[in-house]
């Protein structure tokens, strides 16, 4: 497994767990937004595996999870028999994806090797291509019925682009089964970003008032929706 990042611990991304991200190195899309450029790019150095688990095995009385997160973990060909050695080590998984990958999702739900899932909902389906440029949306349309019809704790997630309008969120609330949990999210200017992309940069963030006044509009929709990070 291909891991270019660690954070020791963490209690901000699994909710209610204490627990170390990792950072798998790779993507199969690549948002304009995307924060984690040297990830999709592969251009940070690598964590050995046995680093990896060497840590995870000292901090095991301290820890109670594991994030992989990304990039995109899933389309690494190792990551099931990456996670069952953490599940060995008695941690819950949290998967963070933006779930293209549905078979290996279905594997590791099948496999009980998940505890929690966050999935992506990047856009209004028409609109996925333009903003996330490599993706077959009917994978994440896949992945997310198959969330739905499994039995652990997951959440989608939207981070709120201002190049996306008010009338194409609601569609977006809209458009789907009720979510268990649906994350809200501001959206940040990225510091590194493609220069096709400049014009894509000098669009502000909405502001927390707008976001506030969505997350209301949106709720009639989604009970569950929560926003964060403003
Ligand atoms: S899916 Fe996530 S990691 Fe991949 S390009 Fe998009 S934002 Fe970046």
């Amino acid at each position: 497994m291909e891991i270019a990042g660690l954070v020791p611990n963490s209690t901000v991304d699994y909710p209610g767990v204490l627990a170390a991200v990792l950072f798998a190195s790779g993507c199969n899309m690549d948002c304009f937004y995307c924060h984690n450029r040297k990830l999709i790019n592969k251009t940070s150095e690598l964590i050995a595996e046995d680093a990896v688990f060497a840590f995870l095995q000292k901090r095991k009385e301290l820890l109670d999870g594991v994030v992989i997160s990304g990039g995109e973990p899933t389309i690494q060909k190792d990551l099931v028999t990456f996670i069952e050695k953490i599940k060995n080590l008695g941690y819950k998984v949290k998967l963070d994806t933006n779930g293209s990958e549905p078979t290996t999702t279905r594997k590791l739900l099948t496999d009980s090797l998940l505890d929690y899932v966050a999935i992506d909902y990047k856009a209004p389906w028409r609109r996925y291509r333009e903003i996330c440029r490599y993706v077959e949306t009917e994978n994440v349309q896949q992945t997310l019925e198959i969330l739905k019809n499994s039995k652990i704790n997951w959440e989608a997630r939207t981070t709120m682009l201002p190049h996306i309008t008010r009338e194409e969120y609601i569609e977006m609330a809209k458009g789907i089964f009720t979510l268990p949990k649906y994350v809200i999210n501001q959206y940040r200017i990225p510091k590194v970003f493609l220069a096709t992309d400049k014009p894509k940069m000098e669009v502000k963030p909405y502001s927390k008032d707008f976001l506030l006044q969505m997350e209301k509009e949106i709720s009639v929709f989604q009970p569950n929706v929560t926003l964060c990070g403003v």
